[in-house]
Parts: C-alpha cells; sequence; structure tokens
C-alpha cells in the first residue's frame, strides 16, 4: 500500500520491514527519505506530493530520464517474449557490437548485473591472467562493493573484510605520480592490477591528471600489469569513454548504468587475450555466472539507451554540463564553495575541499531538496538527455540557491 509510511510497516516480531527503514544504504540521507511515485523525463514525483528536477537519475543510469518511450518500447518488446532463458539470446550480441563500436581498442564483452560484480570479475580475471594478487586503486575511489573495491574507501568501508583483502591493496593518493612508481617499482612482480575510476565522486569528484593516467599505463605496460579503468559511471562523458576522450586505452574497460538503459546490468570489456579467461571452450576457464546476466530486457532496453545517445548527445549534454557549471560557479564562489565535474556530472563542494562531511552532503542533499532538485546522497548530479538550457539554468539556480543556504548555516 503505497499511502502508508513504509517507515512505520513492521514485520510479526516488530522489526521494520528493511534494516532501519532502507533497501540500499546508499539512499540514506540522514533523515526519512521521500518515496518516488512516477518518473517522466527529466521530472519525477514524490509521496509527498513535491515534482523534482531529476538531477540522480538513479545514480547516473537514466541518461535518457525516466520512462524514454524508445527505451520503454524496447524493454517492453524484449519482455513480452519472456524475461530470461537459460540459453543463450540474440539481444546480447546487438549490445556487444554497439558497445565494441565505441570502444575500438577493445575485442569481447562479458555482461554482468552490475558495476559492482563487473569490477570484481575484471579483477579476477586480472589475477588469473598474471599468476598475480596485488592491486592498486586511488584512495577515496569507489568501485562498488566487492571486498577489493571496498579498500580504498578506508577503514570505515572495510569492516568485514579479511586484512588479507587489505593487505593486497596499494590505495595511491589521488595524482600522486611519485606514489605510484614508487609503490609499483618496489614489487612489480606482485601486481595483476591498477584500477583507475578517471573522475571518482566520491574522491571529490576531481579528475586524475593526464600525466597520472600515462604513467599507470607504461607502469602496466612496463611490467604485465592489467590497467583496468572503471567506466561505470564515466562511460557518458565521451562517445569512445572517458578513456577515450583521454586517449589511453584499458588492457580491461568496467561499465554499467546507462548501457542497461535503466536496468540491472554491468560489463566487462576487454582485449580477448584477457577476455579468453572466461571463455567456457577453454580448459581450465574462470567460472562465471549470473542468473540474471545479458537478460534480454537490460539488453534491449541498454542498446536503445545507446542508440539514442550518438556523438551529437554526448557533445549536447557535455556542453550543458558546462553552462550549467559556469551559472553555479559565478553564484557560489562568494560563499567559498565550488562547483566541480566534467561535462554532464557535476557536485558542488566546499572550497578546496577532498573530503565532505556527510552532515554536509546530506544537508545539500536536503536544501536542493526542498527547492525541487534531486540529487545524490553524495551531491553528485547529472544531467540527461530530455534537458535543455532552460532546465540547466533552472538546476543551476537550484543548486547555487541550496548551496547558499548550506554555506550560510554552517557558518551561523
Ligand atoms: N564503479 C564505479 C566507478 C561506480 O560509481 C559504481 C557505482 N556507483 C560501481 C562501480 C558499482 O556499480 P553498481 O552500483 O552497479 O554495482
Amino acid at each position: 500500500d503505497l499511502a502508508e509510511d513504509p517507515h512505520l510497516r513492521r514485520g510479526p516480531r516488530g522489526f521494520p520491514l528493511l534494516p532501519g527503514g532502507y533497501g540500499r544504504s546508499t539512499y540514506y540521507t540522514g533523515a526519512p527519505s521521500p518515496y518516488a511515485i512516477r518518473g517522466e523525463g527529466y521530472r519525477v514525483w514524490d509521496d509527498r506530493g513535491r515534482e523534482l528536477i531529476d538531477a540522480n537519475n538513479n545514480f547516473t543510469s537514466l541518461i535518457h530520464g525516466n520512462a524514454h518511450p524508445e527505451i520503454t518500447e524496447a524493454a517492453t518488446k524484449a519482455l513480452s517474449s519472456g524475461a530470461s532463458w537459460g540459453i543463450p539470446n540474440l539481444y546480447e550480441w546487438d549490445l556487444a557490437d554497439l558497445l565494441l563500436s565505441r570502444l575500438p581498442d577493445l575485442d569481447q564483452v562479458r555482461f554482468t548485473n552490475s558495476g559492482t560484480e563487473a569490477v570484481m570479475s575484471a579483477i579476477r580475471i586480472a589475477r588469473a591472467s598474471t599468476g598475480r594478487e596485488r592491486v592498486v586503486v586511488t584512495k577515496g575511489g569507489y568501485h562498488g562493493t566487492s571486498e577489493v573495491a571496498l579498500v580504498p574507501g578506508g577503514p570505515s568501508y572495510t569492516r568485514g573484510v579479511t586484512q588479507g583483502v587489505i593487505d593486497d591493496v596499494t590505495a595511491v593518493p589521488l595524482n600522486d605520480i611519485q606514489f605510484l612508481r614508487q609503490a609499483v617499482e618496489a614489487a612489480p612482480d606482485a601486481y595483476a592490477a591498477i584500477i583507475l575510476d578517471l573522475l571518482p565522486n566520491r574522491a571529490g569528484l576531481l579528475s586524475i591528471s593526464e600525466d597520472f593516467v600515462r604513467e599507470a599505463r607504461d607502469l602496466a605496460t612496463r611490467f604485465g600489469i592489467v590497467l583496468i579503468i572503471d567506466e561505470v559511471i564515466s562511460l557518458r562523458l565521451g562517445y569512445n569513454g572517458l578513456s577515450g576522450e583521454y586517449g589511453v586505452a584499458p588492457d580491461l574497460l568496467t561499465t554499467g548504468k546507462l548501457i542497461g538503459g535503466g536496468f540491472a546490468v554491468g560489463a566487462v570489456v576487454g582485449r580477448a587475450e584477457l577476455m579468453a579467461e572466461v571463455d567456457p571452450t577453454r580448459p581450465g576457464s574462470l567460472p562465471h555466472g549470473g542468473t540474471f546476466s545479458g537478460n534480454p530486457v537490460s539488453m534491449a532496453a541498454g542498446a536503445a539507451a545507446l542508440r539514442l545517445y550518438p556523438h551529437e548527445e554526448v557533445q549536447r549534454l557535455n556542453r550543458l554540463g558546462d553552462t550549467t557549471r559556469e551559472a553555479v560557479q559565478s553564484k557560489i564562489a562568494e560563499a567559498g564553495w565550488e562547483i566541480r565535474g566534467r561535462g554532464s556530472l557535476l557536485r558542488a563542494v566546499p572550497g578546496g575541499a577532498e573530503k565532505v562531511s556527510e552532515d554536509i552532503q546530506h544537508r545539500l542533499w536536503w536544501a536542493s531538496y526542498e527547492r525541487g532538485l534531486l540529487g545524490s546522497p553524495a551531491n553528485l548530479l547529472s544531467l540527461s538527455t530530455p534537458m535543455n538550457e532552460h532546465v540547466a539554468a533552472d538546476i543551476a539556480e537550484r543548486l547555487a540557491d541550496a548551496v547558499l543556504a548550506v554555506a550560510g548555516s554552517a557558518e551561523a
């Protein structure tokens, strides 16, 4: 019953049906959350009667906003023939083809159900092919919730993770080339992979420098380490992904979010000699499955989403992000805040901040919400293709207003 506040619903033994009242820990914004009721284009309506500009877009997945007619049609058409099967389907080949046409340095795709699974599988492929165990990550980065992926988040992320897993990971400070080089050169034969998110939101949405990426690429090539670029979020930033914009070819690329058109998805895309690790026709290949991996609904919706996001749309949305950032920056500078990001991704932070307290993140989330703007709890905003300059200007105004309210109350 949607009319009832779900927070009040208790099970037979008196507990809320979901731990803390939440189905995802990443929804949490410090106070009971509103519930989404309906979405259309760039707007979402909630159970408190608010109409919101959706710049959360399910954590950047909805590149075409809510309920895009062509994506809905593609998903519905696939679903009407059966939600999933236990033998391969043809939709998977279509999405793989579309993805590889955008990633010309890579050869093959293996779909998963989430970005978390994609990163987890990529790490295992790298370890299996190199026969090594250690992994380099950048400090503060987020790569999902597999055990290795939690380590760069530090001690608050790694409760329940074994010391052995933690010891296998070297977390390099963002853009510290010297640190990276020394760590790898000290034990090059120990490293299986270097994993990079080129625009890590949890690390403050600061870009990884081109020099740092080039150094990582050089070290990987020199020492036979697998370079994994995690484009679960950043794929939207260039027609050939953000690695394409940098002009750096990964050995494995992980992605997800937008390539499922709003449905559950992830993918490992890689060079053929590495992807051979999950080729079941080869004796001794790695076990990889997933009951819903490559399901026709995610694949059909994802293919529609990629077809609706050609080069010109990527560029248009990136430019829209530029104008939004410019408009916000001019309004929040006097309060000592700054706007960060690239292309269609943006985030306001207190000036110079590398780590923003959860309290500030939550206050900005609520201040934005009260002004009709829906962001992510970590304040990442993403634009979607139904948006135009008017919507972008509206976002800029609401965000700037929210920032000024938070900055003002923090000083008070
Ligand atoms: N990698 C990155 C860079 C991400 O941002 C995320 C999720 N935001 C993931 C991996 C995990 O993806 P998922 O939530 O689909 O498991």
